[in-house]
Order: C-alpha cells, then sequence, then structure tokens
C-alpha cells in the first residue's frame, strides 16, 4: 500500500470548488497584493491566534525577519534559540546582523530546554526565539519569565503550531510575537509561500505594517528601511477558505496520532525501548499539539527510512543536521558533541504521515512495516 507523507491533492479535492470560486473573482477584481482580502485575513488569523493583531507577510521565514526588524535587532546583538529546527530560524537572526546563540532541546519534547537558557544570557542578548516544533508549544511559562527579569523580547516561532496551545493560550499570543508560515505542507497552508506576524502590542502591529512596505507611511515617506514584505489577496482569501475547515484537520491529525500510539503500543515495540512516542503534554497540561508531524525516535533510523521508501512509505528526517552544525554557520565556533541532546535527534528521529486525509489502514501499514524492519534488525 503506498502511504505517500502527504497528500495535498486529497485535501484539495474537498474544498477544490469553494478555492476555485475565491480565486477567480480575485483575478476579476484585479487587485492583488494586500487590500481587502488581506485584512479579512488578518483578521480572522488574529482571532483565531488569540490576538488583537495580525500583519499578513510573504512567508514564515519573512515573519521572522521582520520581527526582528521591528525590534531593530541587528549586528552586535545575540538572539537565543534551538538548534534543532528548521534553517529559517537562526537564517534570519543572522540576515539581521545578530547572532544567533543555541541552547540545546529537551530530549522528551524537542523543543527548547527552558532550563538552560539563563546560563547562555549576555548583555548583548535582545530576544529569545522558542520554535513550536512539530505542533507542540514550547515551555512558554519559564520562557516569558526569563524574557521578562533580562528585559528581552520573545518572537514564537509557531510556524508548525497554528492552533497549538500551552495552558489554553494560543500559540503566537504569548511572546511579543508571533510568526506563522502559511507554506503548502503546514497545517494550513496557502497555494504558495505566505505567512502572517501576530501580537497583542499595537505599536508594534504598526511598526510591522510599515516595515513590510518598505518602511513608508505615507506612501513614498519612508520612516524606516523597510521591504516588501506584502501578502498577496490570493493566498489571503485561500487562507480564509481553509481555516473554517482548520480544527477538523486538526481533529483528524490527533486521532491519527492516538492510533499510531495504540498500535505501536500493541506491537510491544514500545516496551522493548524499539519506538518512541513523541510526548503529547494536551494530557497533563492543558496543551494543544495539532501534529505538523508525528516524529518517533527509532535505533537504525537511516536503514528503517530505507526500508520504508522501498515499500512506498513516505517519510522525512526533521532535521538531520542542527543548525549549530551547518556549514554556514561554523564561523559561530561550534562543534560536534557541544548540543548532544539536538544531535541526538538528529540521528534517531524519523516524521510519520500523520496528514487529516489519512486512512486507518494506511497508518495500520506504516505501523506493521516499522515492526516488520525493527523485528527483523532487532
Ligand atoms: C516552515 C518553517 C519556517 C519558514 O516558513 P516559510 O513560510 O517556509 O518561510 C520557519 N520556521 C519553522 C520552524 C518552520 O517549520
Amino acid at each position: 500500500m503506498k502511504v505517500p507523507l502527504l497528500d495535498l491533492k486529497a485535501q484539495y479535492a474537498t474544498i477544490r470548488e469553494e478555492v476555485e470560486r475565491t480565486v477567480l473573482e480575485i483575478l476579476e477584481s484585479q487587485w492583488f497584493i494586500l487590500g481587502p482580502n488581506v485584512q479579512e485575513c488578518e483578521k480572522q488569523i488574529g482571532e483565531y491566534c488569540h490576538c488583537p493583531h495580525a500583519v499578513g507577510v510573504t512567508s514564515g521565514t519573512d515573519a521572522l525577519l521582520i520581527s526582528l526588524m521591528a525590534e531593530q535587532i541587528g549586528p552586535g546583538d545575540e538572539v537565543i534559540t534551538t538548534p534543532y529546527t528548521f534553517f529559517a530560524t537562526a537564517g534570519s537572526v543572522s540576515r539581521v546582523g545578530a547572532t544567533p546563540v543555541f541552547v540545546d532541546i529537551c530530549p522528551k519534547t524537542f523543543n527548547i530546554e527552558a532550563s538552560q537558557i539563563e546560563s547562555r544570557i549576555t548583555e548583548k542578548t535582545k530576544a529569545i526565539i522558542p520554535v513550536h516544533l512539530y505542533g507542540q508549544c514550547a515551555a512558554m511559562d519559564p520562557i516569558m519569565e526569563i524574557a521578562s527579569r533580562h528585559g528581552l523580547v520573545v518572537i514564537e516561532d509557531a510556524a508548525q503550531a497554528i492552533g497549538a496551545e500551552y495552558k489554553g493560550r494560543r500559540a503566537g499570543s504569548i511572546g511579543h510575537y508571533g510568526c506563522f508560515s502559511f507554506f503548502p505542507s503546514k497545517n494550513l497552508g496557502c497555494a504558495g509561500d505566505g505567512g502572517i506576524v501576530t501580537t497583542q502590542d499595537p505599536d508594534r502591529a504598526e511598526r510591522l505594517r510599515t516595515l513590510r512596505a518598505h518602511g513608508s507611511k505615507p506612501k513614498y515617506y519612508h520612516q524606516l528601511i523597510g521591504g516588501n514584505f506584502r501578502l498577496d489577496a490570493i493566498q489571503a482569501a485561500i487562507i480564509c477558505v481553509k481555516l473554517k475547515y482548520l480544527d477538523g484537520w486538526t481533529k483528524a491529525r490527533q486521532a491519527n496520532a492516538d492510533r499510531y500510539r495504540h498500535l505501536f503500543t500493541e506491537t510491544g515495540l514500545v516496551e522493548k525501548g524499539l519506538v518512541t512516542l513523541p510526548l503529547d503534554l494536551s494530557q497533563t497540561t492543558g496543551s494543544r499539539h495539532i501534529y505538523n508531524q508525528f516524529v518517533i525516535r527509532v535505533p537504525n533510523r537511516d536503514a528503517l527510512r530505507s526500508h520504508l521508501t522501498e515499500r512506498g512509505i513516505g517519510t522525512e528526517i526533521y532535521y538531520p543536521v542542527p543548525m549549530h552544525l551547518q556549514e554556514c554557520f561554523a564561523p559561530l565556533g561550534y562543534h560536534e558533541g557541544d548540543l548532544p541532546e539536538s544531535e541526538l535527534a538528529a540521528r534517531e528521529t524519523i516524521a510519520l504521515p500523520i496528514y487529516p486525509e489519512l486512512s486507518e489502514d494506511q497508518i495500520t501499514c506504516v505501523v506493521q512495516e516499522i515492526r516488520a524492519f525493527l523485528e527483523s534488525s532487532s
């Protein structure tokens, strides 16, 4: 049985008519950049994320970049973040001229280990960027407490976490900025690149709005050095169509995760320590995991991945090389062994298909193939 890692066509088939109608309306209007559709998208995403302000931008990467720009973070400044994330998190810090400072992850949640943050704070530290990896929030209470004690800005990288909750609070509503991506493979994806920044603070929102249009206010009078970070109307309108279905899709992802847990436990692989399931904090802390990814730990990960590929099962490694060991960050001076939990996670983890339209049979098939491999190789 073929099981792709992600099947965007399956989802599109359920909303095709609505999306087509919406896109055609925009083509008729010929209003492509910002405008009423973007405003509506900002209003709806703001409400969904429990934030009074949301500013549509060109991508999740640019959401991070423009948040750093809005805080005037630049050369000589340090920003604390996790090395176990997509490149954009640390890349944005370097692109504004600041220095990323990496703190290792908690091996159970894969998110930044909050208890190690304080020891890396210096007079140069300006911000912390926690990443809500795979759709589960980082430990925001201790992070916000440390940040407020040291006067630091917190930029949530919530690119994988739209609708996730930490103790009842939505991702993106806890820090000073929440950065979201509408890249097609995220839980709420558009038909291209897109992103949004949420904030509780009207002054920050105003700065973001100015910066995304070349820093001009009014037009042709440049207060700040901004850039072109504008969300376009077609993407915004598609996001509004899809947002109505997001909670249903999230429920389906959670049900798929439950099914994996149940089946893996039944196989005995968990008890034998051959499969480590992802920790879901929702039972214990009133949080909400939205399962952008379902990531397990296994021994012999690369061989398992080849086995699954041969059998038509899609998987991915998020992420094979932690940021502190990337070639482009070599000048930062990190070495192998510096952040051992991130390095171990990079070796042991594999993401399984978790998309909402996955069938029960497909999940059973994935578990059976993993079982067959692990039992024969152990
Ligand atoms: C996807 C992602 C981004 C970047 O979003 P884009 O829209 O692709 O630019 C940033 N951070 C994390 C953690 C992501 O997963």
